[in-house]
This record gives structure tokens, C-alpha cells and sequence, in this order.
């Protein structure tokens, strides 16, 4: 049983394909590494001055969330007045927008 393990492994080392899946583990610790926190468990959208966000639960980026479409869009901040500030213009363009639309 170990000689078929032993044949096993040193088939697996001989073989040409092992460095390139060392490689891409190597890549992929690092790509994890680099990016830290994925912002995979965001909160429910959360309200505050108008305005509708989400924050992570793992690192607290904050990002901005539209309740008609239900997504989260724009980037990820940490400061929430700038979220905010983003919002408002966003809101504004869309406001100033409308009436040339419907005209
Ligand atoms: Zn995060």
C-alpha cells in the first residue's frame, strides 16, 4: 500500500504539470493576499440620510444600493460622505435628466 503511494508521488513529482500547479497556487495565495477581503457577506441595504448602503461584515467597506433593482452598485468606499456625496450627484444627474427625457 505505501510503495503504490510511494509510486503515486514520485509519479506526480516526474510528471512535467506539478510546477504549473504549484504555480497557480502560488498565484492564487497571492491574488488573496493582495485583495484581502472579497466582500463576499455584505449586510442588509441600511439607510441613512436618504441614502442606501451595504457594508461588509468581514472588513466594513461600505457600498452604495439601489432598492428598485435591488444590486449594489458604484465602488466600494470606506467613507460614507463620500458614498453620500456620490449618491447625490448621481441623484441630481438623474433628476435633471428626467424632464429632457420626457420632453
Ligand atoms: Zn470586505
Amino acid at each position: 500500500m505505501s510503495t503504490a503511494v510511494h509510486k503515486a508521488a514520485t509519479r506526480f513529482k516526474n510528471s512535467r504539470w506539478w510546477p504549473t500547479g504549484v504555480a497557480t497556487s502560488l498565484v492564487g495565495v497571492a491574488v488573496v493576499a493582495l485583495r484581502g477581503c472579497w466582500h463576499r457577506k455584505m449586510s442588509w441595504p441600511i439607510e441613512v440620510q436618504g441614502c442606501k448602503y451595504q457594508v461588509c461584515m468581514s472588513c466594513g467597506i461600505k457600498r452604495l444600493f439601489n432598492e428598485t433593482t435591488f444590486s449594489a452598485y458604484g465602488p466600494f468606499r470606506y467613507d460614507l460622505d463620500e458614498l453620500i456625496a456620490r449618491a447625490a450627484t448621481a441623484h441630481t444627474a438623474s433628476v435633471s435628466e428626467t424632464p429632457r427625457s420626457s420632453a
